[in-house]
């Protein structure tokens, strides 16, 4: 798939979306294009005396809606063009669901697991403090992707606040408790995965107790849908991390096998359990009645799309299906829900991260979890609902909805 551009889907979907909605070019021009784009070029001493540089990027694609809001990817092989795009899938998450920021993304071109802690840290201040003048609590607020944790936030929290010189946890969300994060936010992106399978599912006639699934990746996203589609009693048959998946069609023993690799200490090629390896080609292909892609973009594609079985697909990821595999899905009458909303459980919590750092009161983890729980339910009724109405694709579906809050936004201001 070389050549391959994320931003190219981002424009594609746009567009279809905008053309059924019976926009003009001119109503979603400003949509095409990301607002801001800083790149950085960020050094750090390495614990051996030597200094590096890692390529840095923070993109706000709007802030039409409100501050922008998105993660920061660590990870080797980030661009402008990808770290745009998922931009971009920010704003129109944040717009589908109805959380009033707009969106961003941020990424550093680097492998975390080859720095030590120490390395790590000193380069996320380095990158904080060559982003910190356009980020902050009422402008663009980061989180954690791909490669960061609360942790990580953490380290953002204080440099920042050393910079403003005065305490500032509303900068980022998905902080660890203690510096101001909110209960539930951990598992807040699976839980929404979670929820709105439950939902998918019933809508198609089907209950998720006894549903065999396979899940793709075991990051934050991935493990913890696993977990939590476990515990509502699907049969989870099949997972994958980087190393391999893992196969059992009586269903694995999802509890032992996150024990086994949690915090990043085992690989699932190292697993002994009673399970048959496979790659993660099969186990995309695998004839299951619900698939969560949870690894990265571009992985359900013209090349593979063909081949799948699944039932439904949940996206845990962004954007890991192109615009050419969503055609062929459709095409073969594959039900597909859409990151935007499938995914957003983690940025909804973020949100409600947010309002607790501005309330300076906070929240029990109950209480976080039956909003996020009520929040994504609407969201969902109101997609499938408008996907059945216009008789089009669950995806297509969610940036109807998404697009036209933002060209009515920007009408209300006069901007077009
Ligand atoms: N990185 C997550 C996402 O892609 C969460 C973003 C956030 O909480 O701001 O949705």
């Amino acid at each position: 798939m070389s050549g391959y551009n994320p931003y190219d889907n981002v424009l594609a979907t746009l567009e279809r979306a905008a053309n059924i909605l019976g926009y003009e070019p001119s109503d979603y021009e400003i949509l095409k294009h990301p607002e801001r784009s800083l790149k950085v070029a960020v050094p750090v001493r390495m614990d051996d005396g030597s200094v590096k540089v890692f390529d840095g990027y923070r993109v706000q694609h709007s802030t039409v809606r409100g501050p922008a809001k998105g993660g920061l990817r660590y990870h080797p092989d980030v661009n402008l063009m990808e770290v745009s795009a998922l931009a971009a899938w920010m704003t129109f998450k944040c717009a589908v669901v109805g959380i009033p920021y707009g969106g961003g993304k941020g990424a550093l071109a680097v492998d975390p697991s080859k720095l030590s802690k120490n390395e790590l840290k000193n380069l996320t201040r380095s990158f904080t403090t060559m982003i910190a003048p356009i980020i902050g609590p009422e402008t663009d607020i980061p989180a954690p992707d791909l490669g960061t944790n609360a942790e990580v936030m953490g380290w953002i929290v204080d440099t920042y606040s050393m910079l403003k010189g005065y305490p500032n946890p509303g900068v980022v969300t998905g902080k660890p408790i203690e510096l101001g994060g909110s209960l539930g936010r951990g598992e807040a992106t699976g839980r929404g995965i979670t929820i709105t399978a439950k939902n998918a599912l019933k809508a198609l006639g089907r209950e998720i107790k006894g549903a065999t699934v396979a899940v793709q990746g075991m990051g934050n996203v991935g493990s913890v849908s696993a977990k939590l589609i476990h515990a509502e009693g699907a049969k989870v048959v099949a997972v994958s991390d980087i190393s391999t998946g893992i196969y059992n069609a009586g269903g694995l023993n999802i509890p032992e096998i996150l024990t086994f690799v949690a915090g990043g200490k085992n690989l699932l090629k190292d697993y002994k359990g009673d399970v048959e390896f496979i790659d993660n080609a099969q186990l995309l292909t695998l004839d299951v009645d619900l698939l969560v892609p949870a690894a990265m973009e571009n992985m359900i594609n013209g090349d593979n799309a063909r081949d799948i079985r699944a039932k439904l697909i949940v996206e845990g990821a962004n954007g890991p299906t192109t615009v050419e595999a969503d055609a062929i899905l459709e095409g073969k009458g594959i039900p597909v829900i859409p990151d935007i909303l499938a995914n957003a459980g983690g940025v909804v919590v973020s949100y409600f991260e947010w309002v607790q750092n501005n309330q300076k009161f906070y929240w029990d983890e109950e209480t976080v979890n039956q909003r996020l729980e009520a929040l994504m339910n609407e969201a969902f009724q109101s997609v499938w609902g408008i996907a059945q109405e216009k008789k089009v694709t669950v995806r297509t579906g969610a940036y109807l909805i998404a697009v036209k809050k933002i060209v009515e936004t920007l009408r209300m201001k006069g901007s077009i």
